[in-house]
């Protein structure tokens, strides 16, 4: 009986290329199920680059992937689209999952299962774009409009009053804030950031190097509690939400870490 098992077992599967047809077809479909999951999140910004297509291109002009030297700090930015309804700065994040954090938060958070992952609040870091762009195009900060924009697999549970959205929602957002006719050449502020934009790709290396050493730095003097916007002490404080880390020359720095 063991014997006709056997013999049976070799006909059916293991003598059976059809058997073996299929369990290379069943590999090849797990490999790629995992190589998408873990490609997700970096395709991230092509899709919004796909997104912003979708506006009408006589009214609004995109440029994508700037990089610009403003002050001596490099700031690399996703996406600019430039209107006569303002100047949207898109900051685009590819991590996906549980997401939180709140508008003055230090660091925010994505949680994946059990795990924890901080990244640095990204409306902080788009208001520095913004800032620099305004001081260097000699432009009012008001014609520009931060947006922070997540993959569509993000679950987005933060606490802001800045525009933070999916994917998905960012055409629409962008209409959604075409209201109000602006002050704003854009021909002009599209060549200006065209002509400042840094498009060597040796001169981008060198400015990603020096970016990544600047946030070492900041790392390394926030955890020896030196604010890394003034120099001075940070101290624990307590305030309405709880103790936090902030710096000692409050009001003057407003600098805060969470
Ligand atoms: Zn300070």
């Amino acid at each position: 009986m063991e014997e006709f098992v056997n013999e049976l077992t070799k006909a059916l599967f293991l003598n059976n290329p059809l058997f073996w047809l299929f369990v290379i077809i069943g590999i090849i479909g797990i490999v790629i199920f995992f190589l998408r999951i873990k490609v997700i999140g970096d395709v991230g910004e092509w899709t919004v680059d796909q997104k912003l297509k979708e506006l009408p291109n006589d009214i609004y002009k995109v440029l994508d992937d700037v990089m610009l030297e403003i002050n001596g700090i490099t700031h690399q930015i996703d996406h600019i689209v430039i209107s006569k309804y303002g100047i949207f700065v898109i900051e685009t994040k590819c991590y996906k999952g549980l997401i939180t954090g709140k508008e003055n938060d230090y660091y925010w958070y994505q949680h994946l299962g059990s795990k924890k992952y901080k990244l640095k609040n990204p409306i902080h870091q788009n208001y520095g774009h913004i800032k620099s762009i305004s001081e260097a195009l000699n432009i009012n900060e008001k014609n520009l409009t931060s947006i922070v924009c997540f993959t569509n697999q993000s679950d987005l549970r933060i606490d802001v009053n800045s525009i933070v959205i999916q994917r998905k929602d960012l055409a629409n957002k962008i209409l959604e804030l075409s209201n109000i006719e602006k002050n704003i050449n854009v021909d002009n502020v599209y060549n200006q950031i065209s002509t400042l934009n840094i498009v060597d790709k040796e001169k981008r290396k060198e400015h990603v190097l020096n970016a990544r050493n600047k946030r070492n730095e900041t790392e390394t003097k926030i955890n020896n509690m030196i604010c890394p916007k003034c120099g001075g002490q940070l101290v624990i404080r307590n305030g309405k939400y709880g103790t936090f880390t902030g710096c000692s020359n409050y009001p003057k720095c407003n600098f805060t870490k969470n």
